[in-house]
C-alpha cells in the first residue's frame, strides 16, 4: 500500500539557511522559467528546456537536476491550466527525486542545497521503522510555519491477513463519530465544541470581508480541517488497535450509504455540519489494511431501524436519536450501539461467505 509520510526536518541554523535560500531561488527560477514559457507560448517540458535550460542554470546557479526539476514544476502548472502567466509562491515545494534527495538512515537525509549537499536529521510519525528501502521516487520538499517537512511516498507492506473470530461493527453518525459494538462511543462532542467555535468566528469574519478577515478565514479553515483530520486519525487508530488485540475483522457501512439521520433536526445539523466520514472510512480501511484485518463494508439500510436481538424493523423502534426500543421484544439500548451491532451482525454474514482461500 502506498502511503505518503510527513517527514519533519531538524536543520542546525546554517543548513535553515541553506535550505530557505534553496526553496526561494527554486521558486524564482520557476518564476523566471513560467515568464518565458507563456510569452513563447511554450508550454511542454522538451520544449521549454530547450530554450531556458542553460540560461537558467547560468543565472540561477542551480545544478542540472534542479533546473530540470523547476521546468518540471512549471510544465506541470500549464498542463493544468494555460490561461495565464503563472507565478509561484516564494516558498512553494520543490520535488526532489532520488539523485537529489537521499536518506542516510532512519534519522538523516542527504539533501542538495545551493551549498552543496548537507546532511541533516529527520523524525517522523508513527511508522517506525521506516524502511528506506521503500521510499518510492519523489519527495516534496515543504516549508510550513518556519519548519521544513518532506512529503515521501513509501510502499508499505500489506501485514498478513489474521482469520478473524468475529466481526466488530462501527456505526459512524453525526451526534457520535464512531460507536462500536462492543459499546465504545467516540462521541463528537469535542469536535461539535470546536466546529461552533470556528463557525461563530467564520460567520463574523465572513460579515468583515476585509482582505485580512479573508486571510484570517482561510488560516481558521485550515486549522478546523486539520483538527477533523487529526480526530478521524486517533478514532481509526484506537478501533483498529481493539479489533487487533481481540482478533476480529471490522465492519463499516458502505461509504456511499451513510446516512444523516432524520432524527436529528436540521438545525442541529447544520449547526455541527457534515463529519468527513469518507475520511474516517478510508483512514479505518488503510490502518486495518496495514495491521492485515479485513474490512466489510455492508449494506447500510435499517441499520438503525432494525432490532439487533430480534431482527424487528420498525421506524418506531427509534424513538430518539439516543433511544431505541423494540416495539415487539421491548429491547432498549442506546440507539448507534444497537446499530453498531446490526453492522456487526450483517458483516459476520459476509465473513461466513467468504471464500475459503482468502
Ligand atoms: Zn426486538
Amino acid at each position: 500500500m502506498l502511503l505518503t509520510i510527513k517527514v519533519k526536518l531538524y536543520p542546525n541554523e546554517q543548513q535553515e539557511k541553506a535550505l530557505l535560500e534553496t526553496i526561494e531561488r527554486f521558486n524564482e527560477a520557476c518564476d523566471y522559467i513560467s515568464k518565458i514559457a507563456w510569452s513563447t507560448r511554450t508550454f511542454g517540458k522538451v520544449g521549454i528546456q530547450k530554450i531556458v535550460y542553460y540560461d537558467v542554470r547560468e543565472k540561477y546557479n542551480l545544478s542540472a537536476q534542479m533546473v530540470v526539476r523547476a521546468i518540471g514544476k512549471v510544465a506541470e502548472s500549464y498542463r493544468v491550466d494555460k490561461t495565464c502567466q503563472h507565478e509561484f509562491n516564494k516558498h512553494g515545494a520543490i520535488v526532489y527525486d532520488q539523485r537529489i534527495l537521499t536518506f542516510k538512515a532512519s534519522d538523516e537525509v542527504s539533501i542538495l542545497t545551493l551549498e552543496g549537499r548537507e546532511r541533516i536529521t529527520i523524525k517522523y510519525g508513527e511508522y517506525c521503522p521506516l524502511d528506506m528501502e521503500r521510499v518510492k521516487g519523489q519527495a516534496d520538499l515543504i516549508y510550513h510555519n518556519n519548519t521544513f517537512y518532506l512529503m515521501v511516498v513509501v510502499d508499505v507492506p500489506d501485514a498478513d491477513p489474521i482469520d478473524p473470530d468475529g466481526v466488530m461493527g462501527v456505526d459512524m453518525g453525526i451526534v457520535n463519530i464512531a460507536t462500536t459494538s462492543d459499546g465504545e462511543v467516540f462521541s463528537g462532542k469535542k469536535c461539535t465544541e470546536v466546529r461552533q467555535r470556528y463557525s461563530a468566528l467564520k460567520a463574523r469574519l465572513q460579515s468583515v470581508g476585509t482582505y485580512s478577515a479573508k486571510k484570517h478565514l482561510k488560516k481558521i479553515s485550515g486549522k478546523e480541517r486539520r483538527f477533523k483530520k487529526d480526530t478521524n486519525h486517533c478514532i481509526a487508530k484506537a478501533i483498529v488497535q481493539t479489533a487487533k488485540d481481540t482478533n476480529r475483522a471490522i465492519a463499516i457501512e458502505n461509504l456511499k450509504g451513510i446516512r444523516t439521520n432524520s432524527t436529528v433536526n436540521k438545525a442541529v445539523r447544520t449547526a455541527i455540519g457534515k463529519w468527513a466520514f469518507d475520511e474516517l472510512g478510508n483512514f479505518l480501511k488503510y490502518k486495518a489494511t496495514l495491521a492485515g484485518i479485513p474490512v466489510f463494508e455492508i449494506d447500510p439500510k435499517n441499520t438503525s431501524r432494525e432490532c439487533s436481538v430480534c431482527g424487528h424493523i420498525d421506524k418506531k423502534n427509534r424513538k430518539t436519536q439516543a433511544e431505541f426500543c423494540c416495539v415487539k421484544c421491548g429491547h432498549q439500548e442506546n440507539a448507534d450501539i444497537n446499530a453498531s451491532k446490526n453492522i456487526s451482525l450483517r458483516g459476520i454474514c459476509q465473513l461466513s461467505h467468504r471464500p475459503l482461500a482468502y
